[in-house]
């Protein structure tokens, strides 16, 4: 395990330092430093948090593929590495494999560019790209620059995503709106439950994977749990929404200044106990 994740490491800092944007050295040293020693804990809340003692991968993980690893975001909480070993496996029997892409830092916490979440290791962005063709399907890596897109979602897709919304763990699942519209109007065999459908929620950014969100662990006793899910199946009306031009106005991209100075006012406000993440400022 070790040696996996000092090989990712490397990776990690040559690519980041390589970027067209002048990153300043705390964003390398967040993307390239080792976890927290000692038990896991998810710590605040999804968009102002950290992760104490994240894991990652041994590098065993049949099914799983692990793309974007030059973000260095690839650490959870425990809860969330087995749910995914555990849906590799799954998918595994049937010769298909799972894209894993941004998970939580080392440490979790705010990252200058990409999410506003994902800071307490119990949020994981499930890509649907096409990955090229490979014989084998042991865990590997590779980026989603080299895979190409998907316009709307076949049946591994919705078996994916029934995996995963069916898992007591499971607290939401975003998916862009024109995914969720297909889920929606979909009355095949592999339509969702009511409790399936509840739990998946369209929203910005999600173009081509799902992000798979976690309940706060029962390890983890100063993980804030987000507001429950609204009530009923995001369909309809509320989806409607999404393809309106009030949605359309506040989907604004930031500068990259604006991204930098977001990063740090963030970084001031996350909770006490996430000291150990802001040792490198
Ligand atoms: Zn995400």
């Amino acid at each position: 395990m070790k040696n996996y994740s000092s090989h990712f490491l490397a990776l990690t800092f040559v690519l980041i330092t390589g970027c067209a944007h002048q990153f300043p050295d705390y964003a390398v040293n967040l993307s390239s430093r080792l976890p927290t020693p000692g038990k896991a804990e998810a710590i605040g809340d999804y968009s102002l948090g950290c992760l104490k003692g994240g894991e990652t991968f041994t590098g065993k993980e049949n099914g799983l593929y692990l793309s974007q690893k030059k973000r260095g975001r690839y650490w959870g909480h425990p809860d969330l590495i087995k749910l995914l070993t555990k849906a590799g496996s799954e998918f595994y029997k049937n010769h298909k494999q799972i894209i894993v892409g941004d998970m939580s830092q080392s440490r979790g916490g705010p990252t200058i560019t990409g999410h506003h979440s994902h800071q307490n290791g119990l949020d994981v962005d499930i890509w649907f790209k096409v990955p090229p063709a490979q014989e084998e399907l042991t865990f590997s890596a590779l980026e989603t620059e080299e895979m190409k897109s998907v316009e709307s979602l076949n049946d591994d897709h919705k078996n994916l995503i029934r995996f995963f919304a069916n898992d007591p763990s499971v607290e939401r699942i975003f998916i862009n709106p024109s995914f969720k519209k297909q889920l929606c109007s979909d009355n095949g065999p592999l339509r969702l439950s009511p409790e399936q459908q509840h739990k998946m929620r369209a929203w910005w950014g999600h173009d081509d994977h799902i992000h798979v969100r976690l309940k706060c662990p029962s390890d983890s006793p100063e993980c804030l749990s987000q507001k429950p899910v609204p009530q009923g199946d995001g369909c309809g009306e509320d989806l409607n929404w999404w393809f309106g031009e009030e949605a359309k106005a506040s989907d604004v991209d930031a500068s990259w200044n604006d991204l930098k100075s977001i990063f740090l006012d963030k970084v001031k406000s996350l909770p006490e106990h996430c000291s150990f993440y802001k040792d490198i400022f």
